[in-house]
């Protein structure tokens, strides 16, 4: 139980940490508030960890923090997010299970498909290597592919739409923002604490 609020923690902190990175690329493709979002359900959630009184069964702590996500008004992308966090939070004794249900919560929340350039081109991949017996390891690699492949994406889903041309070469901020926090996941795997 310790050693997943160890985790969360590590990824909200990444998420702070990418911060000017995530507004870089929102500037080109979105609105530039990605970055300024992200932090702000981070810190929320970091809030949330700070004040609880006893530890909780893990998908309960997962359903809780998704709706303190859900509350801190953190764009597209942090909404999605809060619901894969919710939606995978019964599946959270495996990480291929719990990131495949949250998969299927966003895709049907957003009805993004692979290729519109969205957080999806990287989670969707994660998931398929979990899906064929593969590692977080392997799945966080095939995130930062899924990200990079992003680059030659045009978009079809949110702000990016009407970002047109000026995306071309540019990764798409959620897909980056999955890429980085399955990096960070296997990372804190490697600390083992
Ligand atoms: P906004 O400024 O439009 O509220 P954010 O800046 O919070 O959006 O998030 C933008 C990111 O959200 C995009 O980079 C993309 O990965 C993701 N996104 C936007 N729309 C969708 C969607 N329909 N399905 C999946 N992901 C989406
Ligand atoms: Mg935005």
């Amino acid at each position: 139980m310790q050693h997943v609020q160890k985790i969360i923690r590590s990824l909200c902190e990444r998420a702070i940490t990418e911060r000017e990175t995530l507004t870089a690329l929102d500037q080109i493709i979105g609105d530039g508030d990605f970055g300024v979002n992200i932090e702000r359900g981070a810190v929320a959630i970091l809030a949330a960890l700070g004040e609880l009184e006893a530890p909780e069964p893990t998908d309960q702590l997962l359903a809780s923090l998704g709706m303190t996500l859900n509350g801190a008004g953190c764009g597209t992308c942090g909404t999605l997010i809060s619901f894969g966090m919710i939606a995978g939070a019964a599946r959270c004794d495996d990480a291929g299970a719990f990131l495949e249900a949250a998969l299927a919560r966003i895709i049907q929340a957003g009805h993004a498909r692979p290729g519109d350039k969205t957080m999806i081109d990287a989670l969707k991949p994660a998931v398929a290597v979990f899906q064929s017996g593969g590692n977080l390891e392997c799945a966080a690699r095939a995130a930062w592919q899924g990200a990079e492949a992003t680059k030659d994406m045009v978009g079809a889903k949110g702000r990016s739409l009407y970002s047109g041309s000026r995306a071309k070469g540019i990764p798409d901020p959620g897909a980056y923002l999955v890429a980085a926090l399955m990096d960070e996941a296997v990372r804190c795997g490697g600390r083992n604490s």
